[in-house]
């Protein structure tokens, strides 16, 4: 019999399922941990350093999230984010080792790729059914002539299946229909498979069927990149758990971060934690020795949780104030996060918190972890600290923590030698883009001005230039006027204007009014407005309306371009980096920012005048700093463009769209040459004689004017 069900027949399985379990008599409502102990065995094999029949000494911790997976528990998901070597994939072990013995359903294990499925099954789950009877019992073996045999991606049970698959393959995320989910190393996932869109939503879908029967998904994983790695991601969307433990010396409960972590930097002297509550005051530690019994409390408090009433639960006594504690941060003031340290009195109302929606998610590091010692934590740091490649690997693996790439621009000086070798044209429109940006930065003295045009691959600077105006004057603007009213041509585009133009509001004491002037009534110019905090919605801008006053301190409305410039600065650092690695082939790589072939050492050193800084154990969410180190206009001018592109969506653009836009925005003339650039012509695009087509310029908006017809 085959187990690649249809949607159709996973529903009558689900249904059949829960038609059963109705009648079978219902199991003791013990805890998965406490049904594991003595029952799973950890072999040598499944890498563990402390093989034998499974015991929760030490990683107290993960008894919680175990919890969460029941499929009486309301959450959908449990997201657990952890350091290496902390025993957070015994979490998902023993969670289907559960799930084959007591509540049997299709289990989907997702992984990066075939090799990673593979190796998964041979470390860390087939020598687990090997030595643990009641698995071995139930799970069909490999290699027997039975039509249920099992193999090295597929466990066959009475009532399920586990399938190992492979996050990357198409053909793996549609065929199988599950009731639970167990996603693992997911910043190495791609970020699409097919075009489908993400493999998580894809294996996610998969569960639709069951949903009746209660599904459940397990995410662990060390995180990776910050913003892009999923599990970071659906940490910080919960309700962000730490675990804090009661203090041996005082009356408070702490958490223990990477900064209350003293690392001698003589090797031989032992590491110890600085505890936040009592520690800096009256100098007390906590030493690696204290750790199991500190540890200990978390079960004795989840185990008088489970068995106290609402009505006793408060006679939990301060000695039990051990356990994970919500920290995310809320938009109600009234529902602070907890300090690093809470009175012990006051450590089950922090427990109560509102989590207000979010799902609970889980962080651990390996300063808990008994597969782990603390002077090897001291040695890994010792090793990684002033390389940031390793510090960033020591983030992840042993802090459990997202890093946050600075990504580093190139050399001005490699930057000069790059636009020799491979600069566009300037003042013409390079082939394999057809839009145009236009921004200006207003200093005291001066306007700056750059003109970029962007396509589906790279974006490229093609002009620039200063305004030697006092931008507090009216001639000043009336430049910039004529500047808007640029009309640029390609070899293989009709002239255009700018689909798109920014001008800084905010970098000159009493030049706002001037800019809210300017923009308002002009089509497509906007006011941008650098943001100092992250926008609400995540995303690098926000065009608003904005209430302003003008020259006159009238009220007037503009589209106000809010820009997180701390974002999109990475990506301009990308973006540089890719112009350099462009210059050994024959196209520009994705993401790359061209410039002109005369661009000079003064344009470079400016887009690259601000380096990123971030301390090694900030916080997920918590940002850097870019520091500013010499005059950056620029980098602002590069910034803006990317902005404005951004805003309108240009990235979203599919082929066919773009392919639209090339035609209709096509010379038309039969005299046209070809593209001449035989280096940029491998990503040329086609661009067929058509009608010409609109590109707005940005005339002033008028009841009787009519758009130019170029
Ligand atoms: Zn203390």
């Amino acid at each position: 019999m085959s187990f690649s069900w249809t949607g159709g027949e996973a529903k009558a399985a689900a249904a059949l399922f829960l038609a059963l379990a109705q009648v079978v008599a219902p199991m003791p409502d013990e805890p998965i941990y406490v049904w594991a102990e003595n029952r799973v065995y950890i072999p040598a094999e499944a890498n563990t350093s402390r093989p034998g029949l499974l015991s929760w000494d030490g990683v107290e911790y993960c008894l919680e999230p175990l919890e969460r997976l029941k499929f009486d528990d309301p959450a959908p998901r449990v997201p657990v984010m952890a350091a290496g070597q902390t025993g957070k994939s015994n979490i998902g072990v023993v969670w289907v080792s559960w799930i084959i013995c007591r509540s049997p359903r299709p289990i989907g294990l997702g992984l990066p790729n075939r090799a990673k499925a593979q190796a998964f099954n041979s470390k860390k789950l087939q020598p687990v059914i090997d030595k643990t009877e009641d698995l071995r019992d139930r799970v069909v073996p490999e290699g027997t002539r039975k039509a249920r045999a099992s193999t090295t991606i597929q466990k066959n049970y009475p009532g399920g299946s586990l399938t190992m698959f492979s996050a990357s393959s198409v053909n793996d995320l549609q065929s199988e229909s599950f009731g639970a989910l167990w996603l693992t190393e997911t910043p190495n996932f791609k970020a699409e498979v097919g075009s489908r869109g993400s493999p998580m939503t894809q294996a996610r879908v998969r569960m639709d069927a069951w949903e009746a029967a209660g599904t459940k998904e397990l995410h662990e994983s060390t995180p990776g990149e910050e913003g892009e790695c999923p599990i970071s991601a659906d940490y910080l969307a919960g309700d962000q758990r730490e675990i804090y433990l009661a203090c041996p010396h005082c009356d408070h409960s702490f958490r223990i971060d990477w900064e209350d972590f003293v690392v001698p930097s003589d090797p031989s002297e032992e590491p110890y934690v600085v505890p936040p509550c009592c520690g800096p005051t009256d100098g007390t530690i906590i030493l690696e020795r204290d750790m199991p019994a500190l540890k200990r409390v978390i079960r004795r408090r989840l185990e008088a949780e489970a068995i106290l009433t609402p009505e006793t639960f408060a006679q939990i006594t301060d000695d039990l104030a051990a356990g994970y504690l919500p920290t995310f941060v809320s938009q109600d003031p009234a529902n602070p996060p907890p300090p690093r340290a809470v009175p012990k009195a006051e450590f089950t109302r922090w427990r109560d918190r509102p989590v207000e929606g979010r799902l609970n998610s889980y962080h651990f590091w390996q300063v808990l972890s008994p597969f782990k010692t603390w002077r090897g934590i001291a040695q890994d740091y010792r090793d990684a600290e002033g390389n940031p490649s390793e510090e960033a690997a020591f983030r992840q693996q042993k802090l459990g923590l997202p890093t946050v790439s600075g990504v580093k621009p190139p050399d001005h000086q490699v930057l000069v030698e790059t636009a020799k070798a491979i600069g566009v044209i300037p003042g013409r429109i390079p082939p394999g883009t057809c839009w145009l940006s236009g921004q200006a930065d207003i200093q005291g003295d001066r306007i700056e001005w750059a003109a970029y045009a962007h396509g589906p691959t790279f974006m490229a600077r093609i002009d620039r230039g200063v305004i030697e105006k006092d931008p507090l004057t009216v001639d000043a603007w009336a430049d910039l006027a004529e500047i808007v009213k640029r009309r640029y041509e390609g070899d293989h585009v009709r002239p255009l204007g700018f689909d798109a133009f920014g001008v800084d509001s905010g970098g000159v004491e009493g030049v706002t009014p001037r800019v809210y002037e300017f923009t308002r009534g002009r089509a497509n110019v906007y006011a941008i407005k650098g943001a100092t905090r992250p926008i609400p919605s995540g995303l690098p801008t926000e065009l608003k309306k904005h209430k302003g006053k003008d020259t006159k301190q009238r009220t007037i409305t503009v589209d106000l371009l809010l820009v997180d410039g701390y974002v999109i600065k990475r990506y301009i650092a990308l973006g540089l980096q890719q112009f350099v690695a462009s210059a050994e082939l024959t196209a520009p790589l994705p993401g790359a920012i061209l410039f002109e072939d005369d661009a000079t050492e003064e344009d470079f050193k400016q887009l690259t005048a601000e380096v990123f800084k971030r301390a090694v154990d900030a916080k997920p969410g918590q940002r850097g700093e870019w520091h500013q180190t010499g005059p950056n206009e620029q980098l602002d001018l590069a910034v803006y463009g990317w902005a404005l592109a951004y805003q309108k969506r240009v990235h979203t653009w599919d082929a066919a769209r773009w392919e639209m836009m090339f035609k209709q925005r096509a010379r038309v003339d039969e005299t046209a040459p070809a593209p001449l650039e035989a280096l940029w012509s491998a990503d040329a695009q086609p661009v067929p004689k058509a009608e010409t087509a609109p590109n707005p310029g940005t005339e002033r908006r008028s009841l009787f004017s009519r758009r130019s017809e170029t």
